[in-house]
């Protein structure tokens, strides 16, 4: 059997396999217990081996350091565009199916620029891409990068625009021309911020790989609908030198859309279940493309590249060229692009604890919810717009919903009580009324037994907590001058 059949998948690494390798030392500068514990976690893929210090800065543990390196290196590349805190990584992936690992690197979204744009065009459309943000549960969505495009053919106005949009932003580039001698003009004014180059071609391959290999920038390798030319030009590249790669298999709309879904499955198959390495590299997809569509209508043209990117984020598309900067084209995907990239192992969960909303006092009202990211959120949300001064108690329920979790019993009468003294919610106000949840309503009678505290429960929805306050607070018995809204 070949070394290449030999390599253990993520699914076959043990922590004792990772801890054969690092120090043994127990010395704590990884924040973990020991060093066994730092072997779990990276396994689990929640730590790299380069979070241990010792590891990548005593000499002496060099060999052990690379051979970590091999045994964890994914079957799909990472590729490291842009610099500093900007900087994006592409590809990184373990495993062809999310359920099988969590998958790694969330599908950068780039939104092109084109060099004939009017200085003010460029210049808003810069400011949109780069002040874009959408808060989703807690998570800062924002856009990953910048494509800008040579379409006047003309390597000073390319040059002009690159320099401009460099000096708009810290975004990371993405240069996009077939023409050598337009990219190198392009390069000169950001060969510093390590754009990805867009793109070798069997046409211009060797311009591009020196163009890359000079300025240490990853390469493109397009070769549109043609899956065998591109495993050709990758290993031509490699062996050229080039080995930061990523691939554009081509995106097409109308009507071979099925067919671009299927190109980018079988790359990842034949890395996954053929072991072809000439294909481990990141996927690049261009929904861009819906544009050269003969639609009259933008909006149809916006509504097509909205379905490219989102079934290209599913299947397997590790970065995006976009055009749209509409949220109802943008924000689907980022959502989409959140959901599949989080860790299927565990729920989304916030902290446990206390939170202080508004300017509560010790007459105020103390409501409970769960620690469910989405449940806590809205919530929260729904107490801000009704400008709602109280304590709102977040029990650890595990990350579950509160149905899920009366249901699993992860909030019972027992865990509210729990909670009550484990935050000393009792020393931040005179009364003892507690607001639980419409749909934790069953465990009402129990809470007050588990706690001492008397139980109001509450709507099922949270949208309804300002017109419960105003009809049932101040409690009847409850200290004089309770407040609420
Ligand atoms: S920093 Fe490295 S050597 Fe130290 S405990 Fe962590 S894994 Fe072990």
């Amino acid at each position: 059997m070949s070394e290449k059949e030999h390599k253990k998948t993520i699914k076959e690494i043990s922590p004792i396999d990772i801890y054969k390798s690092l120090p043994k030392t127990n010395c704590g500068e990884c924040q973990e217990a020991n060093c066994m514990a730092f072997a779990t976690r990276v396994v689990n893929g929640e730590l790299t081996i380069d979070n241990c210090p010792p590891l990548i800065n005593n000499t002496k543990y060099r060999v052990a350091y690379e051979k970590l390196l091999r045994l964890m290196a994914p079957p799909v590349k990472t590729i490291t565009v842009g610099t500093g805190d900007r900087a994006i990584k592409i590809g990184g992936k373990y495993v062809l199916y999310r359920h099988e690992f969590t998958y790694h690197n969330p599908t950068p979204i780039a939104i092109d620029v084109a060099d004939d744009l009017t200085k003010d065009e460029r210049d808003a459309r810069v400011k949109m891409i780069s002040s874009f943000d959408y808060t989703y549960i807690g998570r800062n969505l924002r856009l990953d990068a910048i494509a800008i495009r040579s379409t006047l053919h003309d390597p000073d106005a390319f040059a002009s625009t690159v320099k401009d949009v460099a000096y708009q932003t810290d975004l990371p580039f993405i240069l996009c021309t077939y023409d050598p001698a337009i990219m190198a003009a392009g390069l000169a004014p950001v060969k510093e911020r390590r754009p990805l180059l867009y793109a070798a071609t069997r046409d211009n391959w060797k311009e591009m790989a020196e163009l890359a290999l000079q300025y240490h920038c990853p390469l493109v390798v397009s070769a549109p609908h043609d899956i065998a030319l591109l495993r050709s030009l990758v290993k031509t590249l490699v062996e050229y030198g080039v080995s930061d790669l990523v691939l554009d298999p081509g995106t097409s709309v109308d009507p071979n859309l099925a067919a671009t879904i299927q190109d980018f499955s079988r790359i990842r198959r034949s890395v996954f279940q053929q072991n072809d390495e000439l294909l481990g590299y990141p996927l690049l997809g261009t929904p861009i493309t819906a544009w050269l569509s003969p639609e009259i209508s933008p909006d149809v043209l916006r509504w097509k590249e909205a379905c490219i990117a989102s079934m290209l984020i599913s299947r397997y598309a590790d970065m995006l060229i976009m055009h749209s900067l509409e949220g109802w084209v943008l924000l689907p995907q980022m959502i989409w692009r959140f959901n599949i990239y989080t860790d299927p192992r565990k729920p989304v969960a916030v902290e446990a604890g206390v939170r202080i909303m508004g300017s509560p006092d010790r007459r105020s009202p103390v409501l409970i919810t769960t620690n469910y990211a989405l449940t806590f959120f809205t919530v929260e949300s729904d107490i801000k717009s009704a400008n709602i001064d109280c304590y709102l108690i977040i029990a650890d329920t595990g990350g579950n919903s509160v149905e899920s979790a009366v249901a699993g019993r992860l909030l019972t009468a027992g865990t509210i009580a729990n909670a009550l003294q484990e935050f000393n919610v009792a020393d931040l106000v005179d009364h003892r009324h507690l607001i639980i949840p419409g749909l934790a309503a069953r465990l009402s009678g129990e809470t007050e037994e588990a706690s001492g505290w008397h139980v109001i429960v509450g709507p099922k929805d949270s949208s309804g907590i300002a017109e419960l306050l105003k009809t049932r607070w101040p409690p009847k018995d409850a200290p004089a001058n309770t407040s609420g809204v």
